[in-house]
């Protein structure tokens, strides 16, 4: 059994996003510069009052395969960016959800911004190598062994990059959360730091790597979210590292 069967028979979907600072060509969804939309409850800083900086936001025209609840169009992720907040403490990312047609338009008055970065998104599968408790993907493994199953596979484990549903990257591994149902929730959506598509033939080492668009996680790191799709929204949950 070779690298595409396996991929066929035991991969999960995922979306590399692939920002880019090229010329956007009519999409919405983006990372950085000014959110579409107001969401209220994710809007100020808690701690220092700011306008909170836009780090994502997603349309579900553009991207049904990303989870939205019922009802929801329309997603946003904002942080706390102001030099003068205590952000590098805790990493906290807040997500907010809504419909286009009834939310207002933002305010553009953010202190922080990063730089635009509109996608070109990739379909593409991913091996769940960790966690994975699939007992044919185990006996697979063994079957070829380890390091050759590694090998064949390399390219196709949980890769780092902003992306939608797949298997999470991180530096640290990670437990998959669990949902108070007794299911593994589903990974749907990571925030990386660095994008390898803007960094194409680069060989430095992970620990030289700095973050692409200015999106710092503790550095340089992956944000991650997860959900449990039978409880819905009130379960989704975030976890992040860096380097
Ligand atoms: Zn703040
Ligand atoms: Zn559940």
């Amino acid at each position: 059994m070779r690298t595409g069967e396996i991929l066929d028979n035991y991969g999960v979907q995922v979306t590399y996003l692939n920002p880019s600072i090229a010329p956007s060509l009519g999409r919405k969804s983006k990372i950085g510069g000014y959110e579409s939309f107001l969401i209220e409850g994710i809007d100020l800083c808690h701690s220092c009052g700011s306008k909170r900086t836009a780090i994502i936001e997603i349309f579900k025209q553009e991207h049904p395969e990303c989870y939205f609840p019922s009802g929801c169009d329309y997603l946003l992720v904002k942080t706390c960016y102001a030099s003068t907040c205590d952000f590098d403490d805790d990493i906290v990312f807040y997500i907010g959800y809504g419909n286009s047609s009834n939310l207002n338009l933002s305010n553009q008055m953010n202190e922080v911004v990063l730089p635009v970065a509109f996608f070109e998104p990739q379909m593409a599968k991913e091996i769940p190598l960790t966690n994975s408790h699939n007992a044919e993907l185990d006996s697979l493994i063994v079957s070829y062994g380890r390091s050759e199953f590694e090998e064949l596979m390399h390219s196709h484990f949980g890769m780092i990059g902003t992306k939608l549903n797949g298997e999470p990257f991180a530096f640290q591994e990670q437990e998959t959360p669990m949902c108070t149902c007794g299911e593994r929730k589903d990974h749907f959506l990571q925030i990386s730091s660095y994008e390898p598509n803007m960094h194409v033939g680069d060989k430095r080492k992970y620990w030289e790597w700095e973050p692409s668009l200015g999106l710092y996680i503790g550095g340089v790191g992956n944000y991650h979210y997860y959900i449990c799709r039978t409880c819905g929204e009130g379960t989704i949950e975030a976890k992040w590292d860096s380097i």
